[in-house]
């Protein structure tokens, strides 16, 4: 049976290392729903989200995960935004249509920050890298290396209706073999995409790493989740300021605000910019 929408974590036994696998169908398909995006830009955008995906499956509670692609390229911000329960939301923005044959291509240069919120009221961390990797997976095995002083290897990628990834991760503190390390990295680097978006995670483990002992830990199911609500487009709606909303109220009639990553319109009657700018007024005299 497929198993979709999921990342499982597994383990080598007795070697400190340890790895993740993530599968994306449903949620990759609401993803890019109601955007126009080229093969190559899925591709980059597929990659970023599985990527955000598996960096967002250690955190805990109320914690989230913020991606920020910049670059200066066609395509020059992609978005990606996971929480603890792995809720995901992704977007890419630029020239969304453009090819190029290599999908980091489209972003030029530039560099990728990972801004981690652990919830709680813990400090947010932030790590920056260049995009200086030939792929999305070499800027982020930097980001590993650079911002969590850990060694890990990916393999991300987009093929069909699927987002799929699969990570490779040295433990902190463990004693590891470098043998041990490099060929189970050169097993890995047999992966197909397909095989990530068709095979079960232990018949797939079990055929890429057959002489080793693999604990295969549960699947933590991975769901499309925009959080863009109607009272999120009132704060939007109070940030763009009562003078510049009343200029657009007065040539259009309405305000209409379109939520970046899922496209959905929310609109504002006058009378409902009233109220959000009144409780404003009313927030202030409270505080
Ligand atoms: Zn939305």
């Amino acid at each position: 049976m497929r198993q979709a929408d999921q990342v499982r974590a597994f383990m080598f036994e007795g070697l400190g290392i340890r790895g993740r696998l993530v599968r994306m169908d449903q949620t990759w398909r609401e993803i890019i729903a109601r955007h126009d995006y080229s093969d190559d830009v899925r591709t980059l955008l597929a990659e970023a989200a599985t990527a955000g995906v598996l960096l967002a499956d250690n955190l805990k509670g109320r914690g989230s995960l913020h991606l920020q692609l910049q670059g200066d390229g066609e395509v020059h911000m992609v978005l990606v935004q996971c929480n603890a329960g792995l809720n995901v939301r992704a977007v890419a923005r630029g020239e969304v249509n453009a090819a190029r044959g290599v999908p980091t291509e489209l972003l030029g240069g530039g560099r990728m920050m990972v801004t981690v919120d652990p919830g709680g009221g813990a400090d947010r961390y932030q790590g920056i890298v260049p995009l200086a990797g030939e792929t999305l997976a070499d800027c982020f095995e930097d980001y590993f290396r650079d911002s969590q002083q850990t060694l890990t290897r990916l393999w991300l990628g987009g093929i069909g209706g699927s987002a799929v990834g699969l990570m490779l991760q040295r433990m902190p503190d463990a004693e590891i073999d470098e043998e041990q390390w490099r060929t189970l990295g050169m097993l890995a680097d047999t992966v197909r995409l397909s095989e990530l978006a068709e095979l079960p995670a232990g018949e797939l483990l079990r055929r890429l790493f057959v002489e080793y002992d693999i604990r295969l830990f549960d699947a933590r199911p991975v769901g499309y989740d925009c959080r863009c609500t109607r009272a999120h487009l009132a704060n939007v709606v109070r940030l763009l300021g009562e003078g510049e909303v009343t200029d657009i109220l007065r040539e259009q009639g309405r305000l209409e605000l379109t939520c970046e990553f899922c496209n959905k319109a929310f609109r504002f009657q006058p009378d409902e910019v009233d109220a959000v700018f009144a409780r404003r007024d009313a927030d202030d005299t409270l505080h």
